[in-house]
């Protein structure tokens, strides 16, 4: 340990001394001692191939153990840490819904008992005789002491040679897999520090200290290894500088290139024409309409690109929006396109922009992969015919060209990558880069939108056209679901619709598809005997899909068993109803997206949530959904609870790059690290003087790290 401790203290300011991360990238695990092909694979399973990753597999928890304790000398309701012996291992259920796991256990002086509500698996984990170091608070129950939920490790034998990093110290609990124990990270993740010595410093002491953040050779190691636990606090602030500083440079980065391009596009006034659209419009817009609209016409009309994400509540009313800025490019000569995640929602974005613009004369055509005159479309576009194309990524896929791109506009624009981004923006005429404007329904929390939405300008539409009908939720039981057939089959004969919302499946959509088909049949052949059913989900041919939305449109088919694939833009005002079966799968957002498919006409909607959870986070996240319908009054309570990758479902959320940063808590770092960031560029536009960085952000710029790409 010597050796570390050593370099723990030597100073590495010049950061070309120490380890970079591209030089423990190219040193795999099997470096370090004991890792065999065997347990290589198995750290490869947990995404650690590299002496970079295991580094960056940082400790879950910890456990103090610098101070043990004898069991008899457990002091009463503060934290201490104990070893000891499993004795004997029960459980009972004093009421039906109430399982309690008590374990007995005992050192050399006395004997305790430990608790567990609810959480039988645990169960699985002691066996009699086994040690363990459990660290909680004691107290004293019915005159006998015991410990609610301690937190707990085993004590594996053959640590003891490598001694000293079981007890006596704080010890790291790591993320775990069946092959590999927590014990065997933190032996080869000690032995890696030890060999890496000191690593290469990114930031200049100045910058450190206005940043309130320590070395980092002290930060990786201490994040490991804390010596205090205001250590391991320090640590993670010095970690979580690092990464929100590549994100933040990277986001900037990308700004300032773009912004520096010299091929943008200066919309020419596209007042004269804008003023028919509205004056065509059915409606008056609504002031945050109105407003949002002249900011994307100023920045069309500047000389650098626009770069902006619009987001606002379902039914704010975006598509008009969207229609307008499409209209200012065609005012100044060039064409739009607007590109949507599905099938479905192009159509309806198609059949929305072709009677919006049709009426100032502004031609629109519709492009998916079951377009039948394809080429027609194609050569359309290429000859300038057509001025506002409308489809899916066979957009980008089928190599349309425009003749003059002027602005391409992307609704939910998280479901793209940024492939799909980039080439978009290649495809104005003559090199010009067109204007883009994001779309989502998804609202962003602040703190998010400038972590991840960082170099992007945003407009929100705060407010909702008049006339809009409130939705309540209510949350059901599963053995109460007949009130809601029964409220259903109420509404259809009323001329509503309704929806039933089937059990999100995120591993599998063909799972999601196989049970939405049984829920269609139970309920077609069930419940709701006699009413038109319909099915929707995302493995269906393209023809069924629009065959069933335009049924449930109709009204020939009134009910609509779906999956998340209605989740976004489906509009259909007759829609009243709606049914979310399992609600506790679904995230917060993803919740609050779907209920915002009800209520969208003259009449309120309702929407069930069924769902037996009784999970603290699933009562949580039911209870707020009932409570407010403030879509980013949620996002941010997701957020808190799920992380970020919440808002992105859950296929997403393991890219993060952002392991340690919590998006909410850190909001005032976040804000500290941009600032820093930004005036780092003002002086020193591509990092000349801070090489470790450059290179850190270089590798992020270029795509590798997953979560950019999200967009
Ligand atoms: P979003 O895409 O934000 O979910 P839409 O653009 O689909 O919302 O609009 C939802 C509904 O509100 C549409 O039926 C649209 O015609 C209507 N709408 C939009 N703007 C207004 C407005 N200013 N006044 C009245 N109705 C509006
Ligand atoms: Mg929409």
């Amino acid at each position: 340990m010597s050796a570390r401790d050593k370099s723990h203290t030597s100073r590495a300011s010049d950061g070309r001394v120490g380890r970079t991360w591209e030089r423990l990238r190219r040193e795999p695990v099997t470096s370090l001692s004991g890792v065999g092909p065997r347990v290589a694979d198995a750290l490869a399973r947990m995404g650690i191939e590299t002496i970079e990753d295991l580094l960056h597999h940082f400790p879950r928890d910890y456990i103090d153990r610098s101070a043990l304790v004898q069991i008899r000398d457990l002091p009463i309701g503060d934290e201490a840490t104990f070893i000891g012996t499993i004795e004997k291992v029960s459980s009972r259920r004093p009421r039906p819904r109430l399982k309690i796991l008590e374990v007995e256990v005992s050192d050399s002086g006395g004997k305790i008992r430990l608790t567990w509500f609810n959480q039988p698996y645990r169960e699985r984990h002691f066996k009699v005789g086994e040690e363990f170091a459990f660290s909680g608070k004691a107290e004293i129950f019915r005159g006998r002491i015991q410990m609610s939920a301690p937190s707990y490790e085993r004590i594996q034998g053959e640590q003891g040679a490598v001694g000293g990093l079981e007890v006596g110290r704080i010890v790291p609990v790591y993320p775990a897999s069946a092959e590999i124990s927590s014990a065997l990270l933190r032996r080869l993740c000690w032995e890696a520090l030890e060999r890496a010595g000191s690593f290469a410093e990114s930031l200049t002491p100045p910058e450190r200290k206005e940043l309130n953040v320590g070395e980092r050779t002290f930060a990786i190691n201490a994040i490991h290894f804390p010596k205090s636990m205001s250590q391991r606090g320090a640590a993670r602030r010095r970690l979580v500088v690092d990464e929100l500083m590549r994100a933040q440079l990277a986001l900037a980065m990308r700004r300032r290139a773009y912004e520096a391009d010299s091929n943008a596009i200066a919309h020419a006034d596209g007042s004269a024409l804008l003023a028919s659209f509205v004056d065509a419009l059915p409606y008056s817009l609504t002031p945050a309409q109105g407003r949002v609209i002249a900011e994307i016409k100023e920045s069309m009309e500047a000389p650098i690109p626009m770069h902006r994400m619009l987001q606002g509540e379902v039914g704010s009313g975006k598509t008009v929006v969207a229609a307008a800025s499409l209209c200012l490019t065609v005012a100044g000569g060039h064409q739009g396109a607007l590109m949507a995640p599905t099938e479905v929602l192009a159509e309806q974005h198609y059949y929305g922009l072709a009677s919006l613009l049709g009426e100032i004369g502004v031609r629109v055509e519709l492009l998916t992969g079951s377009t039948r005159d394809s080429q027609r479309v194609i050569s359309a576009a290429r000859s300038g015919e057509l001025d506002v194309i409308v489809g899916t990524h066979a957009l980008v896929q089928e190599g349309v060209e425009l003749a003059s791109l002027g602005l391409a506009v992307i609704d939910e624009q998280h479901r793209f990558g940024l492939h799909q981004r980039v080439h978009l923006r290649g495809q104005g005429a003559d090199g010009l880069v067109p204007e883009m404007l994001i779309m989502t329904a998804t609202p962003i929390p602040r703190t998010l939108a400038i972590t991840i939405y960082g170099d992007l300008d945003v407009s929100t539409l705060d407010e909702m056209p008049p006339g809009r009908s409130p939705v309540k939720t209510v949350w059901i039981s599963s053995d109460a679901r007949d009130t809601a057939y029964e409220h259903i089959k109420k509404e259809v004969a009323g001329g509503g619709r309704a929806f039933v919302v089937c059990p999100l499946v995120e591993e599998s959509s063909k799972l999601e598809a196989a049970a939405a088909e049984e829920e269609f049949k139970r309920l077609a052949e069930g419940a709701l005997q006699g009413i038109g059913v319909g099915l929707l989900h995302g493995r269906m041919r393209p023809a069924q899909k629009e065959s069933a939305m335009t049924d449930f449109r109709s009204g020939a088919t009134p009910v609509l068993v779906a999956t998340t694939v209605i989740e976004v833009g489906v509009d259909v005002p007759e829609a009243t109803v709606m049914m979310i079966e399992s609600a506790d799968r679904f995230g917060l957002s993803q919740l609050h997206q779907l209920r915002g498919r009800v209520g969208r006409g003259s009449k309120p909607g309702i929407c069930y949530l069924v769902s037996d959870a009784e999970s603290e986070d699933a009562v949580a996240r039911i209870e707020a959904l009932c409570s407010t319908s403030d879509g980013f009054q949620l996002a941010e309570l997701d957020l808190e609870l799920r992380g970020e990758g919440s808002l992105f479902g859950a296929r997403q959320s393991g890219r993060t790059d952002l392991k340690l940063t919590n998006l909410v808590h850190d909001f005032p770092l976040i804000v500290e690290v941009r600032e820093l960031a930004k005036s780092l560029l003002d002086e020193d536009p591509d990092l000349e003087s801070h090489p470790v960085l450059q290179a850190e952000v270089d590798r992020f710029y270029s795509g590798e790290v997953g979560w950019l790409e999200l967009g």
